[in-house]
């Protein structure tokens, strides 16, 4: 059986992880870039900074996913405690938000607090993820940050998105625990799979990634953008004019891409894949001159003052993510914005707009300006597949329909399934797909049974 993966992100490398120790030769990769990572790759700028598309942090679900890691990285990386904060009225309050809110002034925390007791109306009949903020969070929390954060993160109206991805993504909410932390003048802190986690000394999350690629290099070709599919006859057709047949294709490049590159597909598929909405995102990776003694990780900025949703100190995850690996002498800060066409952002200006931000909220005064030594700017387009509505008809169409021709669409935007999207999802997903092509298991991770 012949595979042709397409894709060198953690997802096609997760597949083609699997499918070498298994000891199934027969496959390769082909990658549209020149580097292996996709989203989760980094970059080296001019000015000796390295920035990943974003803060990435590594959860872990998996141990097989944990063990391919650890060969990648061995000993070279720096375990760190989860740190996160929100910035809202001119204070940093810890996350999860909602069980820390006695950190805000009075009027607002009696909001959230009243907000809580009045509550109304079940999360299980609420008809889409706004709805389904109001039946557990109340008025106080939606207003204060649920609705600016979620609004700036996704860039889309939230009634059009579903509810159904929420699981542990979102901290809900436990009224009597919030009540003793105010009572208690307790922080409450830890929530959440991603407590502790691990990030590479050199090279950024990227250097995870370049590490389990190495030792399956030959059988990775980069700069072969997939261009065509003719689903009679199994071949693909790359930018170079290349053609490869397949017996099984896994694919990792964006569905709705991978429908309009399908020959002769049926017209209803084209349409429905309409419905798969993505937005894009703008990371302003912004260096300085300095010390920075702060030891959030990240932060989010649900208010309007600031185009970013989400600060990373980087510096405090290597310090070899500054020049000379001085953290006595730079800093760095990478903050995250979301455009799309109900949120335009001016790519032109999010730099200077991203800086304006950081002083707007507080992050680095005015003199800091002055001491800029790095900006680089990443352009996302497809940044988070959104899940809306309507996403659910429009993947129950496509995937057997691609299934039925040997296609198994897979990770971030393969299957478009935001709820397990991240690093180790993708990665297991291609591990799974395998392992049910070749060994007939069920996979657990796309079906929502494990992440
Ligand atoms: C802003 C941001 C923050 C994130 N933060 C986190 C985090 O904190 N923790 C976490 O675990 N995850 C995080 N993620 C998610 C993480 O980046 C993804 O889970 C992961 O990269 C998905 O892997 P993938 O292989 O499915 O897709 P991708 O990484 O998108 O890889 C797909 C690959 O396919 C290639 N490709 C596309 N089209 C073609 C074509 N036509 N021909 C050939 N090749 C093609 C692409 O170049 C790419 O290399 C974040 C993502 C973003 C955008």
């Amino acid at each position: 059986m012949k595979f042709l993966i397409l894709g060198a992100g953690p997802c096609g490398l997760g597949a083609a992880y699997h499918l070498n120790k298994l000891g199934h030769t027969d496959w390769q990769i082909f990658e549209r870039n020149d580097y292996v990572g996709g989203l989760s790759t980094s970059f080296l700028d001019g000015n000796g900074f390295t920035w990943d598309v974003g803060g990435h942090v590594l959860f872990s679900h998996y141990e097989y996913f944990d063990k391919a890691v650890t060969d990648a990285l061995g000993e070279d990386y720096y375990e760190h405690q989860r740190e996160s904060w929100v910035r809202i009225l001119q204070r940093w309050v810890p996350y999860p938000f909602q069980n820390n809110v006695r950190y805000l002034p009075d009027d607002a925390l009696q909001e959230c607090v009243s907000g809580l007791r009045e509550l109304q109306g079940s999360p299980d009949s609420a008809a889409n993820f706004r709805e389904w903020m109001d039946t557990v969070f109340g008025r106080g929390i939606v207003k204060c940050f649920m609705e600016p954060y979620n609004r700036k993160v996704w860039g889309v109206p939230l009634e059009s998105m579903s509810k159904s991805w929420i699981a542990e993504r979102v901290s809900v909410v436990d009224l009597t625990r919030i009540e003793r932390n105010i009572a208690e003048e307790c922080d409450d802190l830890s929530w959440g799979p991603n407590s502790v986690f691990r990030f590479p000394k050199h090279g950024g999350t990227g250097a995870i990634y370049e590490g389990i690629a190495k030792p399956l290099h030959e059988k990775i070709h980069l700069q072969h953008e997939m261009t065509e599919i003719d689903l009679d006859r199994k071949l693909v057709t790359f930018s170079n004019d290349r053609i490869e047949r397949y017996d099984i294709l896994i694919n990792t490049s964006p569905l709705d891409l991978l429908v309009s590159k399908c020959r002769k597909i049926p017209e209803s598929l084209v349409d429905v894949s309409g419905d798969l909405v993505h937005n894009s995102g703008l990371i302003a990776g912004l260096g300085f001159e300095g010390t920075r003694d702060d030891s959030k990780c990240w932060m989010y900025f649900p208010e309007s003052n600031a185009p970013f949703y989400r600060v990373t100190n980087f510096h405090n995850y290597s310090r070899f993510n500054v020049p000379e690996g001085n953290t006595d002498r730079y800093f760095s800060l990478m903050c995250e914005s979301t455009y799309s066409s109900h949120k335009p952002e001016d790519k032109t200006r999010i730099i200077e707009d991203s800086l304006q931000g950081l002083v707007a909220s507080g992050l680095i005064v005015a003199e800091q300006m002055e001491r800029i030594a790095g900006r680089y700017l990443i352009d996302i387009p497809y940044s988070y597949p959104v899940p809306t509505l309507g996403r659910d008809k429009a993947l129950a169409a496509i995937q057997p329909y691609m299934e039925s021709k040997l296609i198994f669409s897979r990770g971030r935007f393969g299957a478009w399934k935001y709820e397990v999207g991240n690093m180790d999802h993708s990665f297991m997903q291609g591990v799974e797909v395998v392992d049910r092509l070749l060994n007939g298991t069920e996979e657990s991770t796309l079906s929502g049974a494990v992440g």
